[in-house]
Formats: C-alpha cells, structure tokens, sequence
C-alpha cells in the first residue's frame, strides 16, 4: 500500500492534481477538507463543530482530522494506495500520521510539494470562490487568515519530512497540465 501526501497551500492545486491522479493512477483521494465539508452539510455534531472555524479561516482540531484519517484508511482496505489532501496540516498531525501508519506496519511514501507564491494563493482562491461557492474564499480577511495559518503551522511540516528524506518541491508556474505533469513523475 502507497501513501502519498500532496502539500502545499490553499489554492495550489492539490484537489485537482489529486482527481487526475486518482483517474490516471488509481489511488483512492481523501481531502480532509471535503470530508469536513461533507459533514457541514450532513449537519453532523462534528460538522457543527467545524463549521465556525473553517469559515473563519482556522483549522480544526487536530485529533478531529486524524480520527476522519483513521476511518478512511480502515474503510478501504482493497485500495492500491492513497493521495492525502490537506492531510497533514500541522506536525502533531504528521507525527499522529507516522504513528497511525507505523502501528499497519506501514509509512509515507513521499511527500509531493506544489509551491505558489502568496500572491498566486490569493488569486486563485478568489477565482475559486466564484466557481465553488466556499464561504472561506470569498473574503480578504479569511483568505489573509488561512495564509497566515499556513506560513505558521503548516509550513512547518516541510521540515519535518525533509528530515525523513521524503520532501519533494514542484514549482507550479505553468499550466494546469504542465504543473501535474511535474506531479505526475513523483507518484508510482
Ligand atoms: P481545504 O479544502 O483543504 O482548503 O480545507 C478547508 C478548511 O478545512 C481549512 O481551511 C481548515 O479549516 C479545514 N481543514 C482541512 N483539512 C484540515 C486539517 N488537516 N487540519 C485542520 N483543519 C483542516
């Protein structure tokens, strides 16, 4: 079994690099923020819980999504490997990740990075929130909130698999097909 994270800010393009994926590769996607917007509009308790800070541009708890990552990996047991989107955000959530795999016998494969710059995340997050009609892209303030909550808690993560050896950066400055090309040739 394959484990691959794709990193890098809101708006680089993971979701979309992660479904051609899925078509061309077969691994099975799980988008942290799918599922949570998922059980926003189940109006689940958990979705309940969500639902504030996500709209405000601030993560949710950190044993919230690993619980949603446990329950994916142990509901598809058949598949031949997995693409983690926005998953892990923070290193106790890469570090639950590792331990989570670990007790499977199993690790990440590679950490598959794709770099915009900030100005990039912001205008592809407004283009999007004309398209996709998500509340945490359509304003200035949120948008400023989710960068900053990247620069601080997530980036941090790049060090912790550059240490393991697993980081690998793409610079996502050409076209749509260009840049998953540059994907592509990092997954099995
Ligand atoms: P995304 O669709 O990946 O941009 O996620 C949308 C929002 O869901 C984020 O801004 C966070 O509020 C929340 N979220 C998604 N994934 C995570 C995660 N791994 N940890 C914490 N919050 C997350």
């Amino acid at each position: 079994m394959k484990y691959y994270v794709l990193f890098g800010p809101p708006g680089a393009g993971k979701g979309t690099f992660a479904k051609l994926l899925v078509e061309n590769k077969g691994y099975y996607h799980i988008s942290t923020g799918d599922l949570l917007r998922k059980e926003i509009a189940a109006g689940t308790e958990l979705g309940l819980q969500a639902k504030d800070l996500i709209e405000h541009g601030n993560l949710v708890p950190d044993e919230v999504v690993c619980g949603m990552i446990r329950s994916e990996f142990a509901s598809n047991p058949d598949v031949r490997g997995f693409l983690l989107d926005g998953f892990p955000r923070t290193v106790t959530q890469a570090e639950a990740l590792d331990k989570m795999l670990a007790e499977i016998g199993a690790s990440v494969d590679r950490v598959v990075s794709i770099h915009i710059t900030d100005e990039v995340v912001r205008q592809r997050i407004k283009g999007r929130a004309l398209v996709e009609n998500r509340a945490d892209d359509a304003d200035d303030e949120i948008i400023s909130t989710r960068i900053r909550n990247y620069h601080e808690k997530t980036e941090p993560v790049i060090n912790y698999y550059k240490a393991q050896d697993k980081y690998v950066e793409v610079e996502a400055d050409g076209t749509i097909p260009e840049n998953y090309a540059k994907v592509e040739v990092l997954v099995d």
